[in-house]
C-alpha cells in the first residue's frame, strides 16, 4: 500500500548481490542493521545497545537506496522511504505530522526499515534567520529527533538516513542513540565499476567483442546510476539497429551519450 508522502514496499527484492563494489560498506551494514534485527539476543548477551539509526553519505547514484533496500530484503522487513525535501516542501505544515505517521506505520509493519533520503533537507544545522519555511523545517526535525528518542534500540524498527551533505547536518542528529554510525558510500573505482557493469549486463545479450573491463577504464567519475544508464542506452542502440545482440560499438556510443547528458560536463565543470 502506498501512503501519501511515503513509499512503502513490504519486502523489497533487491539483494546484496545487486550491489557492485561496496563490500566494506555492506559488511558494516550487516553488523549495524541486519544483525540487531536477526540476532537481537547477541546484543543482549554482550550487554550493548545496537544502533537505532545509521547514516549513509556520498554522491548521488552510488547505491545508498540499494543498500537500504537490500538490508530490508535480507531481514524480511518493510521498507518505508521518505524524502526529506518532500516532507517539508510538498505539504506545508505537514512535515511533523508525516514524520509521526511514518514511525507509527513502521511500528505497525515491523520489522521495518525507515529510509530517509535527503536527510539534510530536514536536518541541516539550525540557523538564526527564521522564515516560515525554516520554522517548518525545524518543527519537522524536532519531531524526527523526538521519534528517534522514543523508540527502543532493541526493537524491530531501524532508521537509515542518506545525504550527500553530511557537513551541514545538525549535530543533534548524530548524537548517540540517533544516527550514531556513519558509513561513507563513495564513487566506484575501476574494479567497482566493472562489478556494476557485470551486474547490469547480467541479463543482456552481449556480442563476444565486448570488453567491460575496457569500458570500466573509460568511465572514471561515473556513478552506479550513470553505469546503469550506459547499459540501458547500449541496449537501446541495438534495438534501434534491429540487432538481437549488443556490440562494443553500442557501449562506446552509449558512454559518449551519457557523458553529454551529464549536466556537470555540459557546463564544463566535470
Ligand atoms: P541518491 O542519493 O540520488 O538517492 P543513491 O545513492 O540512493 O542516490 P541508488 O538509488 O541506490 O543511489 O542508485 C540508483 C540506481 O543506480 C540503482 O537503482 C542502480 O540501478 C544503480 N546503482 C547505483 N549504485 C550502484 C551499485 N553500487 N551497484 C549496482 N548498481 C548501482
Amino acid at each position: 500500500p502506498s501512503v501519501y508522502g511515503m513509499e512503502v514496499i513490504n519486502s523489497p527484492t533487491t539483494d546484496y548481490t545487486d550491489i557492485g563494489g561496496l563490500n566494506k560498506q555492506i559488511t558494516e551494514l550487516k553488523e549495524t542493521v541486519e544483525l540487531p534485527l536477526t540476532k537481537p539476543d547477541k546484543f543482549k548477551e554482550i550487554g550493548i545497545e545496537p544502533p537505532k539509526g545509521i547514516l549513509l553519505y556520498g554522491p548521488p547514484g552510488t547505491g545508498k537506496t540499494l543498500m537500504a533496500k537490500a538490508v530490508a530484503n535480507k531481514t524480511e522487513a518493510s521498507f518505508i522511504k521518505v524524502v526529506g525535501s518532500e516532507l517539508v516542501q510538498k505539504y506545508i505544515g505537514e512535515g511533523a505530522r508525516l514524520v509521526r505517521e511514518v514511525f507509527k506505520l513502521a511500528e505497525e509493519k515491523s520489522p521495518s526499515i525507515i529510509f530517509i533520503d535527503e536527510l539534510d533537507a530536514i536536518g541541516a544545522r539550525r540557523q538564526k534567520s527564521s522564515t516560515s519555511g525554516d520554522r517548518e523545517v525545524q518543527r519537522t526535525l524536532m519531531q524526527l529527533l523526538s521519534e528517534m528518542d522514543g523508540f527502543d534500540a532493541r526493537g524491530e524498527v531501524k532508521l537509515i538516513g542518506a545525504t550527500n551533505r553530511p557537513d551541514i547536518l545538525d549535530k543533534a542528529l548524530l548524537r548517540p542513540g540517533r544516527f550514531d554510525r556513519i558509513i561513507k558510500v563513495p564513487m566506484p573505482d575501476k574494479d567497482a565499476r566493472q562489478q556494476i557493469f557485470d551486474i547490469h549486463t547480467r541479463n543482456m545479450n552481449l556480442e563476444d567483442d565486448i570488453s567491460l573491463e575496457k569500458i570500466s577504464s573509460m568511465t572514471e567519475e561515473h556513478s552506479g546510476a550513470d553505469i546503469k544508464a550506459i547499459t540501458t542506452e547500449a541496449g537501446m542502440l541495438a534495438i534501434r539497429n534491429d540487432r538481437n545482440k549488443v556490440k562494443m560499438e553500442d557501449f562506446l556510443k552509449a558512454v559518449e551519450k551519457v557523458k553529454e547528458s551529464n549536466p556537470a560536463e555540459q557546463f564544463g565543470e566535470a
